[in-house]
């Protein structure tokens, strides 16, 4: 499922954009609120998770049946 952005925390780094090796945001303009092109592409690597320097700025929205093995 797609990564989400909380656009309240967001500071448009870019960081995600940069780091996502599916190219999830792409077209994302620098200096702007990432727009997430490709959702189906995410493959959960959590690296936009990781690098992203604001707090509650981003997070995965995970399939229901990986909820059910995390739980
Ligand atoms: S979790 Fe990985 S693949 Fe998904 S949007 Fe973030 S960096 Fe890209
Ligand atoms: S890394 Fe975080 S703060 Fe930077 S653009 Fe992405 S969601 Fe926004």
């Amino acid at each position: 499922m797609p990564p989400v952005i909380n656009k309240k925390n967001c500071t448009a780094c870019g960081t995600c954009i940069n780091i996502c090796p599916q190219d999830v945001f792409w077209g994302s303009e620098l200096k702007k609120i990432p727009v997430v092109t490709y959702p189906e592409e995410c493959w959960h690597c959590n690296a936009c998770i990781f690098d992203c320097p604001a707090e509650d700025a981003i997070k995965l929205r995970m399939p229901l049946p990986m909820m059910a093995v995390i739980r």
